[in-house]
């Protein structure tokens, strides 16, 4: 532990929602149920029940279903201050923060309390006041959106950056088999010439197309998210443009993707030396840690896959470069 504590890291793949730490959930939820005219909602408690319990997913498509009610916990601007406050901490804070430098990835949504702008500048702010100096702020596209919501998000991360805030790329994210992915080259080729980092979640699950996966990487973004299923073709783009590959070895295996640490992707990747970020993805589901992630790597197989310090610490310092903003 000491080791993998001292060795420096960044954590490029983290979501907003899916990092709170659970008791702040709940007292979120506490004092969401008894808010005057608030009313019993079994969804929340069944989302809360649920996160309580620990990972128990069938697949990974259960794992979108918990979203909803985390979302209804912060809606308000109050809500999401906290919760990114408590995220930063969880990664940032301590006497032994779990990473040099983290690039925290949100969805921007409009509530009835806040629009998508005042949803961005809540989390940049906390995230400007929590950590000038470690800290990103990546910007989600979900799946889902529409070109309104699609041009909406994008002109907010580019203006944001023109103003020398702390938006240092876009991402795309959300159910893997929602949306529309022929509409998103504009927007990511807006999003490049503003000088934004570009990150795709892609190939996560056996029903992503290989037609879907190649039009995304012919979007040229730097990193990918998961790239679990990915063929020959799609293999061969991703070595030649050296784009790295987000790693989320919990999430893989509680959302059921990949069936063992043995047979995961990461192994063909390290084999040839291309650059890899290990990641937490959800610390809030998964029941996960960077640390913890990272001790994957050096535990005995079968547990972990038992590489070498060297190994590891050659692995950490690819994170760190493949970070959107080196100055930062
Ligand atoms: P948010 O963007 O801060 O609201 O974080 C939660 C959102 O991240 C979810 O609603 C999903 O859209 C997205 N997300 C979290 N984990 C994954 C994943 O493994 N694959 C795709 N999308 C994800």
């Amino acid at each position: 532990i000491d080791f993998l504590e001292r060795t420096p890291k960044a954590e490029l793949h983290a979501h907003l929602n899916g990092s709170i730490p659970l008791p702040l959930l709940q007292e979120l939820a506490a004092e969401h149920l008894s808010a005057p005219g608030a009313q019993e909602d079994p969804a929340i408690r069944a989302a809360l029940e649920a996160l309580r319990a620990g990972p128990a997913l069938a697949e990974i498509h259960d794992f979108f279903h918990l979203f909803p009610a985390i979302y209804a916990l912060t809606s308000t601007p109050r809500a999401l201050a906290r919760a990114a406050d408590a995220v930063l901490a969880a990664f940032l804070g301590g006497a032994r923060p779990q990473c040099a430098y983290l690039e925290l990835r949100t969805t921007p949504r409009a509530t009835p309390a806040m629009d998508r702008a005042a949803y961005l500048a809540t989390v940049l702010s906390a995230l400007e006041r929590y950590a000038p100096a470690q800290a990103g702020l990546i910007v989600s596209l979900d799946r889902r959106m529409g070109a309104e919501a699609l041009e909406e998000c994008v002109a907010l991360a580019c203006a944001l950056r023109a103003q020398g805030r702390r938006v240092v790329g876009v991402d795309l994210c959300g159910d893997p088999l929602a949306g529309d992915m022929a509409l998103l080259g504009p927007y990511l080729a807006r999003v490049q010439a503003a000088g934004l980092g570009v990150t795709l979640h892609i190939a996560e699950t056996t029903e992503n197309t290989p037609e879907e996966t190649l039009q995304l990487l012919s979007y040229g973004p730097q990193r990918l998210g998961h790239a679990t299923f990915l063929d020959a073709e799609a293999i061969a783009l991703v070595l030649e443009k050296k784009m790295c590959i987000e790693i989320c070895l919990s999430s893989n295996i509680l959302c059921k993707t990949v069936s063992s640490l043995e047979s995961h992707h990461i192994s063909q990747y390290l084999t040839c030396d291309h650059p890899v970020s290990i990641c937490t993805d959800d610390i809030l589901p998964f029941r996960t840690s960077l640390i913890g992630e990272y001790a994957l790597l050096l535990a005995a197989k079968p547990l972990g896959l038992g590489l070498s310090e060297a190994q590891v610490a050659r692995i950490a310092a690819m994170s760190m470069s493949h970070r959107f903003s080196q100055e930062l």
